[in-house]
């Protein structure tokens, strides 16, 4: 579902078949990836804020970007957070999503659906980001997805998250088709090539995530 173009930044097959479209996930080969004026960053603070991208450069806080502007592309900056891109086939609107696990209890790609469209026109592919094989969490943390996963019985000790399938449930729910949900399943801890928070800790660098509309 996911390759590595020669820039080392990973794209969506779904997504790259879009001519309108440009996308990609950097790793920490690609420090230089979607560097420039024209794109547009948030101060990321771990929210559900969507933001509508009206200008290049640092938009002020908030976790999600979207546009529907040519030429104007959206990032987010992440280290073991999800990277989520969305776009909207028919309108073309594109969505910048930065989920870690305060943002995916908040309920923030619902909310990035919700700005974008119709959910049911939507694509989305979820980038490289901690695994449920690392992401281990104490009770008081787990405990916040009992919503999501009322399956679980072991919510209420130290165990393991999967936080892919957490937002590829509230995608569901908000009404976007399952079969075009993208997970890379890619994890960032396990993986050197790229910047882990978990692993890393304070010398950790952030990967770059970009997408936006060329026409
Ligand atoms: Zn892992």
């Amino acid at each position: 579902m996911f390759f590595l173009d020669s820039d080392h930044v990973y794209r969506s097959r779904s997504f790259a078949a879009f001519d309108w479209l440009e996308h990609g996930f950097g790793t920490r080969l690609s420090p230089g990836f979607a560097a420039g004026a024209e794109v547009s960053t948030l101060k990321q603070i771990h929210s559900a804020i969507c933001v509508q991208a009206s200008a290049g450069g640092c938009l002020g806080e908030g976790d999600a970007l979207v546009t529907s502007v040519p030429g104007r592309p959206v990032s987010v900056r992440t280290a073991d957070c999800l990277p989520i891109l969305m776009a909207d086939e028919r309108q073309r609107t594109v969505a910048a999503v930065h989920a870690g696990w305060r943002g995916t209890i908040q309920g923030i790609v619902a909310c990035a659906a919700r700005m974008l469209g119709r959910a049911e026109d939507l694509h989305v592919a979820i980038g490289p980001g901690i695994g449920h094989c690392c992401f281990e969490v104490g009770p008081e943390v787990a405990g916040q997805f009992r919503e999501l996963f009322p399956e679980r019985a072991d919510l209420a000790a130290r165990t393991s998250i999967d936080l892919v399938e957490a937002n590829r449930r509230q995608l569901i729910r908000a009404g976007v088709p399952p079969s075009r949900i993208y997970p890379a399943s890619l994890c960032t801890v396990c993986r050197g090539e790229f910047h882990s928070f978990r692993r890393d800790r304070e010398q950790a660098g952030r990967m770059v995530s970009m997408i936006g509309r060329l026409s």
